[in-house]
């Protein structure tokens, strides 16, 4: 049987929020000294809006046909960012979609085979890439046609208003080390950390590396982990951090089903409401 004061804590949770699967979790978080986030949908609102367009030969509307035709059959928040963009034409339709995991798509599109992603999707498939781009801070977006580079969307993503607080509730609850780990590029990632005062980021992260970066840190003594994050490819990072976090605003059903504990609204802040929360039914049933 579960003591009355647990009851007590979940239901303050729930008025703030904060979902817990099990009451088991109110204990677990109390243990938690280290944070670590994922930053788009989590610090960020996740909502891209286009800042820049820049086809290498195509005509601007004619390029970007075949980026969205593929960008229409995947969800991912970059996805639903270029797939709202305004078409003068409605041209083509995508087939034989593939997803690739923390790099982008591929498809078939007009008998063409189109790649849309990051610089490792490119990287992995040969393609070359001008070396300007280099300077571009904000996350790209780069197309292949037909095993060619043929342009790049620039878009670009805002801090949530929340994201500040919810670094300096972190340190008042006791949180000795916060990290954030994306799977955007490292020099956005970089920026949107040192806005934040976060003490430790890394971008360009694969699932599988975030995976492993919070396994490192398991493995410190007497470090406690929790994750936070909104997206599919955070299931397994989830499910591997002593508490798993998710942010259920935009968050992706996966993220929900793996994770130990569901903020229900997009504030970040509120993880650390949880913990608070944790410890003040600690106090009562102890
Ligand atoms: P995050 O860790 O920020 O949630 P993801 O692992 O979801 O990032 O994606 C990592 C990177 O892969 C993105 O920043 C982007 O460069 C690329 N990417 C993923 N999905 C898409 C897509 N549908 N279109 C273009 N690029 C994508
Ligand atoms: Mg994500």
């Amino acid at each position: 049987s579960i003591p009355l004061g647990y009851f007590g804590g979940l239901g303050a949770a729930s008025k703030n929020g904060i979902l817990f699967k099990g009451a088991s979790y109110l204990d677990a978080i109390t243990t938690i000294n280290t944070v670590v986030m994922d930053k788009t949908g989590t610090v960020t609102h996740g909502v891209f809006n286009i800042q820049q367009i820049k086809p290498e030969e195509l005509p601007e509307d004619e390029f970007m046909n075949y980026l969205i035709a593929l960008e229409k059959q995947s969800t991912h928040p970059i996805a639903k960012a270029i797939s709202s963009y305004n078409l003068k034409t409605d041209l083509y339709k995508a087939t034989q979609v593939e997803e690739i995991s923390g790099k982008g798509l591929k498809g078939t599109v007009n008998n063409k085979v189109v790649l849309a992603g990051n610089k490792e999707l490119m990287k992995a498939h040969k393609i070359a890439l001008p070396k300007d781009v280099e300077t571009i801070v904000e996350t790209v977006v780069f197309v292949a046609i037909d095993a060619q580079y043929a342009g790049l969307v620039v878009i670009a993503d805002e801090v949530k208003e929340d994201a500040a607080k919810t670094i300096s509730g972190l340190h008042n609850v006791g949180i000795q080390k916060i990290m954030m780990l994306s799977g955007d590029k490292n020099s956005i990632t970089q920026k949107v950390a040192s806005q934040l005062k976060i003490d430790a980021a890394k971008g360009g992260l694969l699932p599988e590396d975030k995976l492993q970066e919070v396994e490192i840190l398991k493995k410190e003594v007497n470090t406690k982990v929790a994750f936070v994050g909104d997206g599919i490819n955070d299931a397994p990072v989830l499910a591997a951090s002593d508490v798993g976090i998710a942010m259920g605003g935009l968050g992706s059903d996966v993220a929900i089903e793996t994770a130990d504990v569901i903020i229900q609204t997009d504030q970040p802040s509120k993880i650390s409401t949880a913990i608070k929360i944790g410890k003040s039914t600690r106090k009562i049933v102890w």
